[in-house]
């Protein structure tokens, strides 16, 4: 039997099964999931029981996964980050949603050509988009810092990941991600979606756009 359940404020407490460290910073949670119903690319907002601070996580985990899982940065001085990672086994935490709309089109699902790009964790809902689709007819640019950064990279098919290592010359390819997709060939009849800072959000898609990629074919969900 589940043992979360829903409050009256719309929150539910579901308990930490565990915590998965990735690198020095960064970290899977994974909590019980019970009936918690979402679309692969939508978020959670999640906090410390009682805590008036929750922050918005991506779901990472496929929609089909018995669990509910987030990847999470530990950013310097931020509070929710870094008091998550010191959950243990046990222990209830906030949730509250799913929210947000960065979510596959029908058309998307049953193969039309989608390119997924990520800075950082943001690579987070295509994880979970491509877990809950395995028929998903994608291409995924993943930019990060060194290696250390591309996430559980044996999730996706290798001929379909390119990671871009801004600090490390051990990707797939040596450069931020907007200095990749310029020598690129840009696809212009698939669909787009940006995921992780601003600042790499708004670079791509000024490329794409000058590349011919019209704007209704391009989305974002911005973290920071
Ligand atoms: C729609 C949405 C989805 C998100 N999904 C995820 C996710 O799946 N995983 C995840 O780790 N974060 C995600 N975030 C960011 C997350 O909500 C928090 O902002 C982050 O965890 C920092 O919270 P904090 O309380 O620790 O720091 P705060 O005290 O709130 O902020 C500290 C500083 O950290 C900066 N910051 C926030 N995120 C990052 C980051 N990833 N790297 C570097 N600096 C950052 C903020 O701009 C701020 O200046 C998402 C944000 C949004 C809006």
């Amino acid at each position: 039997m589940s043992t979360n359940y829903t409050t009256l404020t719309g929150q539910r407490r579901l308990k930490v099964e565990s915590i998965r460290d990735l690198t020095d910073s960064t970290y899977v949670v994974r909590l019980e999931k019970g009936d918690f119903p979402f679309t692969a690319g939508q978020c959670v907002l999640l906090g410390l029981a009682g805590s008036a601070q929750h922050r918005e996580y991506s779901v990472y985990s496929p929609v089909g996964a018995p669990y509910l899982e987030v990847l999470v940065k530990a950013v310097e001085n931020g509070d929710v980050s870094n008091r998550l990672k010191t959950c243990s086994a046990g222990t209830a935490l906030e949730v509250e949603g799913p929210v947000g709309f960065f979510t596959l089109d029908d058309a998307d699902v049953a193969g039309a050509p989608v390119v997924f790009i990520a800075s950082g964790t943001g690579i987070s809902p295509f994880h979970c988009m491509i877990g809950s689709h395995p028929d998903l007819n994608y291409t995924l640019v993943h930019g990060v810092r060194t290696p250390a950064e591309a996430y559980d990279r044996e999730c996706f098919a290798p001929e379909r990941y390119t990671v871009c290592t801004s600090r490390d010359a051990g990707g797939d390819y040596s450069g931020r991600v907007s200095a990749y997709l310029e020598q690129a060939p840009i696809a212009t009849d698939a669909r787009y979606y940006l995921c992780g800072n601003a600042a790499m959000i708004d670079d791509v898609y000024d490329i794409l756009a000058r590349k011919g990629v019209d704007a209704d074919n391009i989305r974002a969900e911005v973290y920071f």
